[in-house]
């Protein structure tokens, strides 16, 4: 297992007026002293922090003012002796500081390291290592504490539960074998496995159904703006990104489309998807095409359809409506502080009970009524983001769809009264899948490609 000390920053790069240097390994300790001025760090008790400077060894120096934190093995992050160095400073400081540490024998970590050797050491499995992947990449609150909830580990207490009920019915079918005399064990276990399998393929299968709101809190709600030109889209985009906050950071490593913006509305992340050929195209109707058009709307999660209280409904309005009414929608009547001219009652009939809300953009009205309409949309399907285990990984998802399909090999196995030795290699199966779900059966380079997907510093 690793032996040399990491380095790397551990904050964002240009968030927030802290950053943090952390070292992890062996020599973390006598690194930082070797450069600090202040208190003895050798001396010092596990996890305390201390004030003082890091000097530059070349020119004998205050490089920056710091505060030290000392961790000491095995109570930390990944079980190896931690020190992590506040700096103030802002990046440039910082990044004299990690050179300093660098010049002085620490390695700069790679991507994820640092949660590598938290899992190698045993300290967290592989579904908690993914739930801080995904808390690094959590945009909004509301996906935060899902990430959070795993990390706490439940999706592993119910998969690990899940395997045990496969494991004893597995071991029961042993006996059976081992024993074939016995006709009514022989029936017994037929049963047994029958039932269980059924079970647990019933949980799985809740499993998944929440796993698409799992990935909607973790990527947002794709969110896209449409209407006719000039009701007012673009003004409703940089509307609702001032007023939430878009908490946009960046990943290195992550291929995001540039034209999306991250907003959390009353808790709620919304995608907005800066759908060039929908938001900005004269007529997206007439210019993609019907079909076309429909297709990218139905990627989207949400469509926030405007329409100018100003202007007449068209033929354009008329085929909009058609192309999302089996999508959710939220109809916005912009320009309220215009003269009507919009038929109010015609569109209450097209949007056949889907919510309407009224603004004036640029009176900034409605707004709020606005985002409480997208809120309800969202926790209408009873989504008790308080309670529910999510899964919000897509390689959890993709391991929980094979043991899903791996379960009903074997209940078919079952019905078609195939010899239970044949089904148990099902059922073992299953029991792998989900194996890997908490790293129990993951191959090296499965968690090598995994950890490489981390931010650095994490
Ligand atoms: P888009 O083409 O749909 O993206 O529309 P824009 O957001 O660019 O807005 C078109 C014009 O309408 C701009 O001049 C806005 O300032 C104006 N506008 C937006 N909202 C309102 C509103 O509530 N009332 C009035 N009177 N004008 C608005
Ligand atoms: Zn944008």
């Amino acid at each position: 297992m690793e032996t040399d000390t990491i380095t790397a920053i551990s904050t964002p790069i240009g968030e927030g007026a802290i950053a943090i240097v952390r070292l992890s390994g062996p020599e973390a300790i006598s690194i930082t002293a070797n450069v600090f001025k202040g208190k003895n760090l050798f001396d010092v008790p596990s996890h305390t922090i201390h004030y003082g400077k890091i000097i530059d060894p070349e020119t004998n120096e205050i490089a920056e003012e710091v505060m030290v934190s000392v961790m000491r093995a095995p109570k930390t992050f990944t079980r190896e002796d931690v020190v992590e160095i506040n700096c103030h400073g802002g990046m440039v400081a910082v990044n004299r500081v990690l050179e300093i540490i660098l010049s002085k024998g620490a390695r700069l970590a790679e991507p994820g390291e640092f949660t590598k050797r938290a899992f190698l050491h045993g300290r967290i499995d592989l579904s908690q290592a993914e739930a801080v992947m995904d808390l690094i990449r959590a945009k909004t609150d509301k996906a935060m504490s899902v990430a959070l909830k795993q990390m706490d580990g439940r999706l592993s207490a119910l998969i690990r539960r899940l395997r045990q009920d496969l494991l004893e019915t597995v071991a029961h079918v042993e006996v059976n074998i081992d024993y074939p005399e016995y006709d009514d064990v022989e029936e017994m276990s037929h049963d047994m496995m029958r039932t269980k399998t059924k079970e647990v393929h019933q949980e799985i299968v809740e499993l998944l159904q929440v796993a698409k709101q799992g990935k909607i809190l973790r990527e947002g709600l794709a969110t896209a703006i449409i209407g006719r030109p000039n009701v007012g889209k673009s003004s409703l985009m940089n509307t609702l990104v001032q007023e939430n906050k878009a908490i946009v950071t960046e990943i290195p490593g992550t291929t995001r489309d540039i034209i999306e913006e991250y907003v959390s509305v009353r808790g709620v992340p919304l995608r907005l998807v800066d759908t060039a050929g929908i938001r900005e195209t004269e007529d997206i109707v007439e210019k993609i095409g019907v079909e076309r058009s429909r297709q990218v709307l139905k990627e989207s999660d949400l469509i926030l359809f405007v329409l100018n209280y100003n202007e007449a409904l068209s033929d354009e309005d008329d085929k909009l409506f058609q192309a999302i009414q089996d999508l959710d929608y939220i109809v916005i009547i912009n320009k309220t502080d215009l003269e009507q001219k919009l038929n109010l009652a015609r569109v209450e009939e097209l949007a056949a009970g889907k919510p309407i809300v009224t603004t004036s953009l640029i009176k900034e009205e409605g707004v709020h009524e606005l985002e409480e309409a997208i809120a309800k949309i969202f926790f209408a399907g009873d989504i008790d983001t308080g309670d529910l285990t999510y899964v919000s990984n897509v390689r959890h998802i993709q391991l929980l769809k094979q043991a899903k399909q791996a379960l009903e090999d074997a209940m078919e196995g079952l019905e078609l009264g195939l010899p239970l030795d044949i089904v148990q290699i099902d059922v073992t199966r299953t029991w792998e899948l989900l194996g890997e779900i908490i790293g129990d059966t993951a191959s090296d380079s499965l968690i090598d490609q995994l950890f490489s997907q981390f931010c650095l510093g994490k």
